[in-house]
């Protein structure tokens, strides 16, 4: 070991660690993962929790794939490698008060019908809060495979960069600017009170607003948390599309790691 060096070395090995050991790895670099658990993965892991019934393996941390952007998927192969996601739905949300809301992607009659039941209002604007949200993904897709300019800087590299990010908004009007940029400061429960009337409504659509936040739905920055999952797929070309892995989680992990070993990455566990 103590002959070997390497360009990279990563120190954790999960599912972040190992897309970065990928990349690294098929850009040339000698690239060594570090995993202090027995398996890669981190939060993304598939295992046999119960000793005396080891057939049964489920997903115990992380258990529902969204936002790994399709580049990645196509820059690693990991379809080649393995991962494969049923598309979850449709969505579903019950009310304490008695009730129930059913939401479907593939059949926007049956929405507006289903919301009808609580709001005819939120029925008629929902197709528009959807085309909306596709609009701001245009915008926000792509920039989060964007290295944010280093604004301020005067080097002529930095100033091209910042200068070429520019010029590919140059198209976007001030209405769509503007609510990008209120996005980032707004709570989800003000944005959806621009939009819907009816708490049903409302309580469905929040959800993605405090998932995987330590926030409520009052909180600033909210109303981007929604955007933000509103926004990825699973590699369907759906927009908001979530999906259980084939495998569980561990199996999405699993499939990273193929491709950064394929690409000739270390990884120790
Ligand atoms: C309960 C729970 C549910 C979640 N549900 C979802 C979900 O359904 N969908 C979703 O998209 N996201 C979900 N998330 C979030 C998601 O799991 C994380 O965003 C993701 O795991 C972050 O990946 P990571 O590779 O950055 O870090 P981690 O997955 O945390 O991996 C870090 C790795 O580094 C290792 N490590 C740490 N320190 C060292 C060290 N010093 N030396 C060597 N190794 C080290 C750890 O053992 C671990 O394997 C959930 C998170 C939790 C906790």
């Amino acid at each position: 070991m103590a002959s070997e060096s390497y360009d990279a070395i990563i120190v954790g090995g999960g599912h972040n660690g190992l897309v970065a050991a990928a990349y690294l790895a098929r850009h040339g670099a000698r690239t060594l993962v570090l995993e202090a658990r027995g398996q890669a993965g981190g939060a993304a892991t598939t295992e046999s929790p119960w000793p005396d019934a080891p057939e049964f393996k489920v997903t115990r941390l992380s258990y529902v794939m969204s936002l790994l952007p399709p580049t990645i998927m196509r820059d690693l192969e990991l379809e080649k490698h393995g991962y494969k996601v049923f598309p979850m739905g449709p969505y579903y949300q019950a009310f304490p008060e008695g009730g129930s809301l059913t939401l479907y992607e593939e059949d926007s009659q049956r929405s507006h019908d289903e919301i009808a039941r609580w709001s005819k209002k939120d029925a008629d604007a929902y197709p528009k809060w959807e085309a909306w949200l596709a609009g701001l993904a245009d915008v926000l897709g792509p920039l989060l495979l964007t290295v944010p300019p280093a604004i301020g800087s005067r080097k002529p590299k930095d100033l091209a960069a910042t200068l070429r990010l520019a010029w590919r908004h140059r198209g976007l009007d001030v209405r769509t600017i503007a609510d990008v940029t209120r996005l980032m400061t707004m709570s989800i429960a003000d944005l959806l009170d621009d939009w819907f009337e009816s708490p049903q409504m409302k309580g469905a659509l929040a959800v993605n607003g405090v998932i995987g936040t330590w926030a409520g739905p009052y909180e600033p920055g909210t109303a981007y948390v929604m955007a933000h999952h509103s926004i990825g797929d699973v590699g369907d070309g759906r927009l908001g599309s979530w999906g259980f892995p084939e495998g569980g989680m561990g199996a999405v992990a699993a499939a990273i790691g193929r491709s950064a070993t394929a690409n000739g990455a270390t990884i120790r566990t």
